[in-house]
């Protein structure tokens, strides 16, 4: 398929009409979508409308944006004003929002065009997508694994080609690994960079929204597209979008690049070997191209799985408290006292996994547990900032795998435990709110794709950028 960035050229440049870019996107939504199901809704009459008036923009010589005509598809947890937003919950089905949020709007603004709404793990909680109450998303590259998860319906629909641009949201890992799962790029922006207001919340001090794409190029104009000030998010850095785009061509002369021991089998079991391999390799590419590259030891990263299923659950259990027939969601009307409604309304609304969330949450912030579970847990997050801050006055970047492991089956990994582990490489960016993306580099085990992980400091996203260029341009 072709790129977001060609697609807009040739929309920009009135060599394809954005409404025959819409149409061949439906038209491989409606091909392949029954089997994959990466949607939840699709909105082709919205779609039609909306590349109708970029193409009158362009017919008119008005500037139709950089993302012009380019087919989007947004997580199912992003405000769309007057279009179902579910978070793949059952508490939300049939929810319309009466707003869109920032990022849905500097979408439109960018030129480009909603074409629907992706599945996810209900609430974004889960690393497979098999939590979705409409049932999981499979892997276009084989359809008895898992795309991963959160945001696998998002990571699929650029997989199976239906967009060449979708978004989704990231607490914990939700669009690197299933960017690697499914052979994207994935970026998780700097906590603040992009704007959550519309971004319905799980863990708000951890959720950032970011951009699958099949190139780095292409990931790099999305995340100028969406970022920048909003003063409807309070957590919104006042400064302008760190400039990607510019980062891609320069290069990796030079650069200091730092593997984490502790992610590359130093300390932490479970990873396949094949996945620490190609990561090895990725190091190499990056030296062959003038890198400097060294190991270096972060001790604390080794905490950041206990720390992240301590303060997402916590900060969800709070998030999700509004859900309960009166203020948010649907009503299930049983029992003659409100509380009874309450709870009958949360037991059939909510899954199990979000209600195991919204116990661990509650249970790590109750009277007696609060300074041994929250509290550590939030001391623990303090120790991995400060020796990604130290790592960060030696290095540019850093390098890990993006998921221990390649795309699994279905049910292969039912307990949750050995479902949380998959989230190792990813979490400790998002605790201490540094940028990072996943860049397909190689294949794994039954030849499929393996994704590296760059983080940097607060704001590196031109150096992650840099690096992400050079893998690959390798790989
Ligand atoms: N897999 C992690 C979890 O279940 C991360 C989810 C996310 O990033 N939304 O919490």
């Amino acid at each position: 398929m072709r790129t977001a960035l060609e697609t807009a050229r040739l929309v920009r440049s009135g060599e394809m009409t954005a409404v025959e870019v819409a149409e061949e996107s439906l038209a491989a939504i409606a091909g392949a979508d029954a089997e994959i199901h990466a949607f939840n809704t699709v909105v082709a009459d919205h779609a039609l409308e909306a590349a109708s008036a970029v193409d009158a923009k362009v017919a008119s010589g008005e500037d139709p944006g950089p993302l012009a005509g380019v087919p989007v598809a947004l997580k199912d947890n992003m405000c769309t004003s007057g279009i179902d937003t579910t978070c793949s919950s059952k508490i939300l089905e049939g929810w319309k929002p009466p707003y869109n949020g920032t990022v849905v709007e500097k979408l439109a603004t960018a030129g480009a065009v909603l074409v629907g709404k992706t599945n996810l793990d209900e609430f974004a909680m889960g690393s497979s997508t098999e939590n979705s109450a409409f049932g999981p998303t499979k892997n276009p590259l084989d359809t008895s694994l898992v795309p991963g998860g959160s945001s696998g319906g998002s990571a699929a629909a650029v997989a199976a080609q239906m967009v060449p641009l979708s978004f989704g949201s990231d607490t914990g890992g939700s669009i690197r690994q299933p960017a690697a799962l499914c052979g994207t790029v994935g970026l998780k922006p700097t906590y603040g960079a992009v704007s959550r207001y519309g971004l319905i919340a799980f863990a708000s001090s951890l959720d950032q929204i970011g951009p699958f794409t099949a190139n780095v190029a292409d990931a790099a104009t999305a995340f100028e597209a969406i970022g920048g000030h909003d003063p409807r998010d309070s957590t919104s850095i006042p400064e302008p979008v760190p400039n990607a785009v510019e980062a891609l061509g320069q290069g990796a002369q030079g650069l200091r690049v730092g593997v984490i021991t502790e992610l590359m089998g130093g300390a932490i079991d479970g990873f396949e070997p094949e996945v620490l391999q190609r990561t090895r390799e990725a190091a190499e590419a990056l030296a062959a191209a003038g890198a400097t590259v060294e190991e270096i030891s972060l001790p604390s990263m080794i905490y950041g799985l206990s720390a992240y299923y301590l303060i997402a659950p916590a900060e969800a259990s709070s998030n999700l408290a509004r859900y309960d027939g009166v203020r948010y969601g649907n009503r299930v009307t049983e029992g003659s006292s409100t509380a009874d409604m309450m709870v009958a309304t949360r037991t059939a609304g909510f899954g199990a996994e979000v209600k195991r969330r919204i116990m661990l949450g509650t249970y790590a912030l109750s009277a007696g547990y609060y300074d041994a579970f929250y509290g550590k847990a939030q001391r623990v997050r303090t120790l991995i900032l400060d020796d990604f801050n130290a790592a960060y006055e030696k290095f540019d970047v850093l390098l890990s795998p993006t998921s221990p492991c390649v795309a699994f089956p279905f049910g292969a990994k039912s307990d949750p435990l050995t479902m949380y582990l998959n989230d190792v490489c990813t979490i400790p960016s998002n605790l201490a709110g540094h940028p990072a993306i996943s860049v397909p580099f190689r294949t794994g085990a039954n030849d499929l794709p393996v994704g590296v992980q760059l983080l940097g400091p607060m704001l590196g996203e031109p150096a992650i950028f840099r690096a992400a260029a050079v893998l690959e341009g390798a790989a």
